[in-house]
This record gives structure tokens, sequence and C-alpha cells, in this order.
């Protein structure tokens, strides 16, 4: 019976020892398994946040290479403003198309006289004072001018006045019965004809008797709609609140041909384009 009753107890111990280490070594398995599982959880936070740490480098690559785009973009406007300001003609150098004379605004050299002077002579044109020069650009396109003025009218320009020297607009300026002085003749060394680039066309006492004048009316109406494509322009227009001096329908001067169409355009005086634009 002692004998039943040990190996009884020997069998039951065997058991007891075989799930002692089957429960040993689950144990062991799910720590194992567990420490497995937090380090894949830490590796792939690691790799989220190297992900993320990718994604930030890469969208600061994407903006680093935007960024000279950007930079550039900035030159160019900056450029553009710089430019608007930019005065797009030169209104200042004595030698330049559209040196711009007003009288607050004279020649840098009191002596400057160009190089490329003509007298006017062409046969749809009547030289009044007969010595009167122009530079010659603005000569070809006057004799352009007066071709296409002879198509329409079948007469002749007549240039009253072009260039004038010191004592002769000294002369005028004293001459108050026909000069309001700063008003309504130039000072000398202040007058757009010492330019070489002005002329009056068939001239009268005041801008009031020009267009009342019919025929006068009708070749003013012409210049006005024509003058531009031969780079002239009617320079005193809005009167003198705008452009400094009364209106004076028969006093054209050349210009550059973008200046002159511009201003034709835009319906606008010499003057209030410089003011704007200087
Ligand atoms: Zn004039």
């Amino acid at each position: 019976m002692q004998n039943i009753g040990n190996r009884k107890w020997r069998y039951l111990k065997k058991w007891i020892i075989l799930i002692w280490l089957s429960l040993f070594l689950i144990s062991v398995f799910t720590i194992l398994n567990q420490l497995n599982k937090s380090d894949n959880t830490e590796n792939n936070q690691n790799k989220k946040i190297q992900g993320n740490i990718n994604s930030n480098t890469w969208k600061n690559s994407i903006n680093s290479k935007l960024q000279p785009k950007i930079a550039k973009q900035t030159i160019i406007e900056t450029n553009k403003i710089r430019d608007i300001k930019k005065p797009e003609y030169d209104f200042f150098t004595d030698l330049s198309i559209t040196k711009y004379i007003s009288n607050t605004i004279h020649f840098n050299d009191l002596q400057y006289e160009p190089e490329d002077l003509i007298t006017l002579k062409w046969e749809h044109l009547i030289n009044q004072k007969s010595n009167s020069k122009l530079r010659k650009i603005a000569l070809e396109n006057l004799e352009n001018m007066a071709n296409a003025f002879y198509d329409n009218f079948k007469t002749q320009i007549a240039v009253v006045s072009a260039y004038r020297d010191y004592n002769y607009q000294k002369w005028i300026e004293s001459n108050k019965t026909s000069c309001i002085r700063d008003k309504f003749c130039a000072k000398a060394w202040y007058s757009e004809h010492q330019t070489w680039l002005a002329i009056d066309i068939f001239e009268t006492s005041d801008s009031k008797s020009f267009l009342n004048n019919k025929q006068y009316k009708k070749y003013y109406d012409w210049l006005q709609e024509n003058a531009y494509k031969y780079w002239f322009h009617n320079t005193y227009q809005k009167w003198i609140d705008i452009d400094w001096y009364n209106e004076e329908p028969w006093h054209w001067r050349y210009l550059w041909i973008n200046l002159a169409k511009k201003l034709k355009e835009n319906d606008e005086s010499f003057w209030l384009y410089f003011s704007k634009n200087k």
C-alpha cells in the first residue's frame, strides 16, 4: 500500500514540476514578447519621428528651393517699382530730344547749341524768317509732316518761328505789350524754342483769335490728330494752371516718337507727363 502511495506521489510531483516549468516558460516567453513589442513600438515611433524630420527636411528643402525664386521675384518686383520710378525719358540733359523746359527749369549750359542744325527749306513749307533753323532729326520729320499737310490742304505749313537766340528771347521777355512776364512768354533761357526742336505755325496774337479763325482751326484740328505721327506735340494746351503757360495752339514741339504717341493717346500735355514721371 505504501509503494502505491509513493508511486502516486512521484507521479503527481512530476506533473507539478511540468506545470510549473510550463508556467515559467510561458511567463518568460510573454515577458520576452512584451519586451520585443515595446522595442518595435519605440522603433516605429523613432521611424515616425525620423519620418517627420525627413518630411520637414523635405519641406525645408522645397522651401530652400523656392526661396531663391521668391527672392528673385522680390528683386524683379523691386526692379519693376524702380523702373516705374525711373524716368523713361531723359528730361534733363540739354541735348536730349525730351529735354524739359519750363519757367523754372532751364538749360544746364546757357551756351547750349547742338551741332546738327539745318535751315528750314522745303517745298511744302514756308520759313517766314528765312534763316530759322531746327535740329536735323526734327526738320526731317517736319518735312514729312509738311508733305502730309500739303496733301490734305493743298497749302504749305507756315513756320513763323523756330529757334530763338538769347537776345531775341530777351526782347520778347521785355516787350510787355504782347507778353506778360513769366506767364505768356518764356524768359530767356527758359524757352522751349531754345531746344532747336520747337516751331510756331500760323501764329496769331492769342489763342482765342487763332481758334476763331476757321482756317487755322482746321489746321489745328488736323495737327492735333496727326502731328504725333511725325513726333510733334502741342506743348501748351491745358492752360496756365497745368502747363504753366496759356494755351498756344500754334506751338509744336518735336518729341520722341513713343512719348508723342503716348501723350496723344492719354490726352496729356508734356508738363503733366513730366510732373508724373520726372
Ligand atoms: Zn512757340
